[in-house]
């Protein structure tokens, strides 16, 4: 990456660093994006934002990987904070999926049968614009040992509950230390057999996957899943290939879900490489989600009728195994509902 100007200084990443030191270095300015990027500053709107708590926040090492002197690149648009932020629109939520009411125990949500979800921490390595969950009420979810426990004991409690999610923010934003305390404390349940983490990390800084993280995860008696979130071929470089490949050899079974964002993957072409580049980094293509109507993210929703359209297109050319499952969340619903089974709901826009 080429880099224009060095004030405040645009440090590019350093070789073996650790991930907590990308976390702390992380962009926090557009103005120092833009510049990086060698773009011009108007390209960023002042009007901008969902308020501080949710600034731009991006690692360089994702960065790096956006496209010079491109404003339209798929990377710097899920992260770029921009006016249409601002707009209000009726239908839109702050909790879209009612996921506050779900909330038994601090930091527990109990939705779909079998499986138990723990917000672990509001913390991300990234701040995507189009997070369904930018609005939640994180300052609930535990952050001491003790405030752990009686999520811990309902989990205990209930011989239904063989899946736990690790969900935030993203779980691996927590040290080394508390996740294996905390997986070890899941795993006293007998009943829990597969341990899952849904995070970004790998991809927004491949570092995260190091000895530390390998051991708790290879120390596990619980069969663990790790669900990627990767929007855009060009997400995946060699550096995320490996950090892949050592999870992969932990015998972790790596998933990805993405979203389905206007101006970022919605087209054929972009949707069919990003599955075939995760296909050959040893990752499958689980879901491709249909946004979530939260507050401030309207610009990137795509309509029902052309998702559906691109994922019979991708039907098309693709193997079966690298074709994801086109879902939609309805709070209420049993489950993740696959918008080919059950048409239009929620009054979405059929026509673009
Ligand atoms: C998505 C989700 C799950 C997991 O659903 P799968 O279809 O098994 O991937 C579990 N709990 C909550 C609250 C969720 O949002
Ligand atoms: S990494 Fe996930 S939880 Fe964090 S901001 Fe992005 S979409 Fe939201």
């Amino acid at each position: 990456m080429r880099i224009v100007s060095t004030s405040p200084p645009a440090v590019p990443p350093k070789k073996g660093r650790n991930w907590q030191q990308s976390v702390h270095d992380a962009i926090r300015a557009p103005a120092q994006l833009l510049r990086l990027l060698d773009l011009p500053r108007e390209d960023w709107a002042q009007t901008a934002g969902s308020g501080p708590s949710f600034g731009l926040f991006v690692p360089h090492e994702f960065a790096a990987r956006m496209r010079p002197g491109d404003r339209r690149d798929p990377l710097l648009r899920q992260v770029l904070p921009v006016a249409e932020e601002s707009e209000f629109i009726v239908g839109d939520a702050f909790d879209p999926l009612r996921e506050s009411e779900y909330q038994t125990e601090a930091g527990l949500l109990v939705k779909y049968p079998g499986r138990a979800l723990l917000i672990t921490t509001g913390l991300c390595a990234v701040h995507c614009r189009y997070c369904f969950r930018q609005h939640f009420p994180y300052a609930d979810a535990p952050k001491s040992k003790a405030a752990w426990e009686p999520a811990l004991e309902r989990i205990r409690a209930d011989p239904s509950i063989e899946e736990i999610i690790l969900s935030g923010g993203d779980p691996l934003m927590l040290s080394d230390d508390r996740l294996a305390w905390l997986v070890c404390r899941i795993q006293e349940a007998s009943h829990v057999q597969r341990l899952r983490i849904h995070t970004r990390l790998p991809i927004m800084i491949p570092s995260r996957v190091n000895q530390e993280l390998l051991q708790w995860l290879g120390a596990t008696r619980l069969r663990s899943i790790i669900v990627l979130h990767a929007n855009h071929a060009r997400e995946l470089d060699t550096a995320v290939d490996a950090a892949i490949t050592q999870l992969l050899d932990a015998r972790t079974l790596v998933l990805n879900q993405a979203v389905l964002l206007k101006g970022v993957n919605d087209d054929v072409d972009t949707l069919c490489d990003l599955s075939l580049r995760l296909i050959d980094a040893g990752v499958y293509p689980y879901y491709l989600h249909q946004m979530d109507r939260v507050k401030g993210a309207r610009h990137f929703e795509v309509s029902l009728r052309k998702g559906r359209a691109l994922v019979e297109a991708m039907r098309d050319r693709l193997p079966g195994y690298a074709v994801p499952k086109y879902v939609y969340e309805v709070p209420g619903a049993a489950s993740k509902l696959a918008v080919e089974s059950v048409g239009d709901q929620r009054g979405f826009p059929v026509a673009e």
